[in-house]
């Protein structure tokens, strides 16, 4: 977990290489969707494109297929659950499954630096949401839908200082979870 622009993408993708594990960004399951022209990328498309939350309704449902599809095969969620209704779904799904969340992370940076990163990458991300008006919309939904995630999972987060280079936030995480 953590806001737009913290880098829950980029160190997922390394964790997920070296733990040999498999990737889940729900934000990339929903552009591959849009950009099928699916009934679900339809749908998502302008809440996306508002710097707004899918439905619940829609997201539970895709991690359910999903996760259920891969049973037995270790997964990092990057995305996913961004409400708490979501998380107790995910609670659900998972016991259903027997199986278990070994670790929550949550990578935090000051919204300052997470606007900056957002603003720069934009340049060249060609995401529908990374205008400067969508960006603080992002920030503004996160602050109120997702990070009450934090106290959701109180027991069992690892908070991660996502300030730095890449390397030294994958060092931080490595450090907490070996
Ligand atoms: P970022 O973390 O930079 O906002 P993502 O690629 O994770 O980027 O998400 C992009 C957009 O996809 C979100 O703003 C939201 O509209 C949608 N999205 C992704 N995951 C979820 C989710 N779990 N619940 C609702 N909407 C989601």
């Amino acid at each position: 977990m953590g806001p737009p622009g913290a880098g829950k993408g980029t160190q997922a993708k390394i964790l997920a290489e070296k733990y040999n594990l498999i990737h889940l960004s729900t934000g990339d399951m929903l552009r591959n969707e849009i950009q099928k022209k699916t009934a679900i990328g339809l749908k998502a498309q302008s809440y996306m494109n508002g710097g707004n939350l899918v439905p619940d309704s829609i997201l539970l449902s895709i991690m359910k297929n999903t996760l259920t599809s891969l049973k037995d095969s270790g997964t990092i969620v990057d995305g996913f659950p961004r409400t708490i209704p979501q998380a107790e779904g995910l609670s659900l799904i998972v016991e259903n499954l027997h199986s278990k969340i070994d670790y929550v992370l949550n990578i935090h940076v000051e919204e300052k630096i997470l606007i900056q990163r957002l603003i720069e990458r934009a340049q060249n991300s060609g995401r529908a949401d990374d205008t400067e008006e969508v960006i603080t919309k992002r920030q503004k939904v996160y602050a109120q839908l997702t990070a009450p995630l934090v106290d959701f999972y109180s027991n069992n987060i690892i908070q991660i200082d996502g300030d730095g280079s890449i390397e030294q936030v994958t060092q931080r995480i490595l450090e907490q979870i070996q």
